[in-house]
């Protein structure tokens, strides 16, 4: 009997201790958060650096807990890619942004800018990126983007993501290599993506105020490199003067960072984007 008593209670604290795992885990906190509508996209503006002009906005992910700070994506994001909850996470951000800038008068091709991990490229995320489309009369395959790092890209989906992402680039959607240059996303991804666009890392933008080191050297390279292809470049992290003045002798014509803006909540955003289409 007491061997039946000690083998229960071994139980019931094993079972304890699974509940108290699970109830802590991020994942299932993300589970949760997406149950409470606690994640938040905000859209960070990319600009012609020629005229000033906004021509379409990057959605990043923020997490907005009751009595907590605010959480950024590094905190979050490795999670929900592990846990496959990332495609939740995109499609209901997605849909926040589409609906909230629908009824608005977008510019003509202007475009949002969406982060997708390689593994979750699969037919249904295709689906429901082309249902999105058809769903929201302002937003059509020239409205939208892809940003595609190479992080956690697996071998065995590589034909799986190749066809999918030939397919949408058929429809239209443009597709760029993010991060290019860190790691993340290195040069075997042309061949598998193709890209429309390429967006370099901050990191390289930042050593433009050091010309001795090597991340200028790389960076001088990387641009060379999209120019030689055609492709899109987006500078991203440009927080200074001078670092838009190189760029903008360099050639290069659209960027993303502080110096122009700061990622905007949503709200913000519309209002702003309304009161420049009416100047
Ligand atoms: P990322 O795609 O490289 O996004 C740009 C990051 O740089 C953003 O950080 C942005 O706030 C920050 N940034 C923009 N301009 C500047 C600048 O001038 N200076 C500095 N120091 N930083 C700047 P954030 O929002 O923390 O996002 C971090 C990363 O998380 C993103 O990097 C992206 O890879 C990932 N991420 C964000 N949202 C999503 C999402 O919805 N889905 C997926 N799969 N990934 C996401
Ligand atoms: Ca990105
Ligand atoms: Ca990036
Ligand atoms: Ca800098």
């Amino acid at each position: 009997v007491s061997l039946f008593i000690a083998l229960s209670l071994l139980a019931a604290w094993g079972w304890l201790a699974y509940r108290h795992n699970k109830v802590n885990s991020i994942e299932y906190q993300i589970q949760v958060g997406l149950r409470q509508h606690e994640f938040e996209p905000e859209l960070q503006p990319i600009v012609d650096m020629e005229t000033g002009q906004w021509v379409g906005a990057e959605m990043l992910a923020r997490w907005r807990r009751a009595g907590r700070t605010v959480a950024y994506p590094d905190e979050f994001i490795p999670a929900a890619e592990a846990s496959r909850r990332i495609k939740t996470l995109t499609r209901v951000l997605t849909e926040r942004v589409f609906k909230s800038l629908d009824g608005g008068t977008l510019p003509d091709d202007f475009y949002i800018s969406i982060n997708l991990s390689p593994n979750h490229v699969d037919e249904r995320t295709e689906s429901a990126i082309v249902a999105l489309a058809e769903q929201y009369p302002a937003f059509n395959t020239n409205n939208i983007r892809f940003e595609i790092t190479e992080h956690g890209l697996q071998e065995t989906g590589r034909r799986r993501f190749q066809d999918v992402v030939s397919r949408l680039k058929q429809q239209g959607f443009l597709f760029g290599l993010d991060d290019f240059g860190t790691g993340q996303s290195g040069l075997e991804y042309f061949s598998n993506l193709s890209p429309d666009f390429l967006k370099i890392d901050r990191r390289f933008v930042n050593a433009i105020d050091s010309p001795e080191s090597i991340d200028f050297q790389l960076l001088k390279t990387i641009v060379q490199l999209a120019q030689s292809l055609n492709l899109i470049i987006i500078a991203e992290g440009v927080e200074t003067e001078q670092e838009r003045d190189w760029l903008q002798q360099q050639g290069i014509r659209f960027a993303q960072g502080w110096y122009y803006e700061k990622a905007l909540p949503l709200p913000i955003f519309r209002q702003r984007l309304k009161d420049a289409s009416m100047q």
